[in-house]
């Protein structure tokens, strides 16, 4: 028989898990679908096999207690396409892992050990580790002979020098707390980086990128020659740019205000940072088409959540340029940058004198390829570049798992 060559990638959440079984010979999908509200009545799983032969998107409404029911669930869906977990053209799963500390610079092979330090980092990662450990057990216990490898979000983040990497606070306190930089979003601003300096013919090694991977969650990255040196995500997700909820960078004194002036326990200040900060505080809508519908119509509140998001922008993109000395492109990913023309007009306006400008007719092309929307001139190049980070998932595993070391 041939080597097997699929991977089947999971992303668990606190409550759903999203997933993507794809071919490594070509990087082809043969089937998504996703898993939410496990736990509640409404649990819902959509399904939809890709491989072709008109088969269609299947949606299942009936509660899913747990990730254990909701994987079981997902494996009968690609077992009716003939494409279970117990195939033998299953090579791995690939995990993704939000927080992998300063352990995991690099995708790893899940064992007992591994699993129990992915484990060891939920102090620093409340929010998602957990999940994540959640999956990974279920998927380990429904197929034990299988590799399993864990892709961590803040692998990439990894080669940050320690003057980027460390907060200018008490030495012994910060190590004691493992407080520092992780940085975040970390498979997305590897994979951008790389596709970028293929868009420029060159070699990943030869260029120097700033990634704006602006969703709903969103951070910047300065990349310098395919290694990460500085991004804007720290601790946890909340530093640095304004996001669709989360407020980005703050002077930390306003927490001690809020509880001291204002009465807010921290429970309550996490919420208002990390869930009604951001566009949606600014404005009351985190969706960038709505804030654009709503300035069209001159919302006053809607155009000033757009300008203090794009006044952050500017100043991460100045930020990182100053940081890498030379910069050859600035590169817009993930659904707002992908998708919202007028956000890139206005992050690049002024910076001619940067080398940097975007061509109005190239910037409002929609396209869902990879692309480069700066004029001729322009000294920097700016691209727009559709992000997957299942697919570098997929690759990192499959590239480990028949790598001759394993
Ligand atoms: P993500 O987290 O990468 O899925 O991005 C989600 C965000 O992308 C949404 O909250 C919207 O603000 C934004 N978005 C998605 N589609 C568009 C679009 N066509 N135009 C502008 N913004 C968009």
């Amino acid at each position: 028989m041939s080597n097997p060559t699929r991977v089947l990638v999971l992303n668990s959440g606190s409550s759903s898990v999203k997933y993507q079984l794809l071919d490594m010979r070509d990087g082809a999908r043969l089937a998504v679908g996703l898993v939410e509200r496990i736990g509640e009545e409404t649990s819902r799983l959509v399904h939809t096999p890709l491989t072709g032969g008109g088969a269609e998107r299947r949606e299942r409404t009936a509660p899913i207690a747990d990730h254990e029911a909701a994987l079981k669930a997902v494996a009968e869906e690609l077992s009716a396409d003939g494409l279970g977990l117990d195939s033998p053209e299953l090579a791995a799963i690939g995990h993704r892992v939000v927080h992998g500390g300063l352990k995991f610079s690099a995708p790893t092979v899940i064992t007992d050990e591994v699993l129990a330090e992915i484990e060891r980092l939920i102090p620093v990662a409340p929010l998602h580790n957990p999940a994540n450990v959640t999956g990974i057990r279920t998927a380990r216990a429904l197929r034990p002979d299988l590799p399993q490898v864990a892709v961590f979000d803040t692998a990439f983040h990894t080669t940050m020098p320690e003057h980027a990497a460390r907060y200018a606070i008490d030495v012994e306190t910060a190590d004691a707390h493992r407080i520092r930089r992780y940085g975040f979003h970390g498979t997305s601003h590897a994979y951008v980086s790389r596709r970028v300096a293929g868009l420029l013919g060159k070699d990943p090694a030869e260029v120097n990128v700033i990634v704006l991977h602006l969703g709903n969650g969103a951070s910047a990255s300065a990349v310098r020659g395919g290694r990460c040196v500085d991004t804007s995500m720290g601790l946890t997700p909340l530093e640095g740019l304004v996001m669709g909820t989360r407020s980005g960078d703050i002077d930390p004194a306003v927490v001690f205000h809020l509880k001291r002036v204002g009465g807010m326990s921290t429970d309550e200040i996490d919420v208002l940072l990390n869930k009604k900060s951001g566009l949606v505080g600014l404005c009351g809508d985190n969706d960038m088409r709505e804030i654009r519908r709503r300035i069209d119509e001159g919302d006053e509140r809607a155009r000033l959540a757009f300008d203090i998001y794009i006044h952050r922008l500017k100043k991460y993109i100045g930020a990182y340029y100053a940081v890498l000395g030379r910069v050859d492109a600035v590169a817009f990913t993930a659904g707002v940058g992908e998708n919202a023309a007028p956000v890139r007009e206005a992050a690049v306006a002024g910076l001619e004198e940067l080398g940097l400008a975007v061509d109005a007719g190239l910037n409002a092309a929609r396209s869902g390829e990879p692309r480069l929307i700066s004029p001729e001139y322009a000294r920097v190049a700016v691209a727009v570049v559709p992000t997957d980070e299942e697919l570098e998932i997929a690759r990192q595993t499959y590239s480990l798992v028949t790598s001759p070391a394993h």
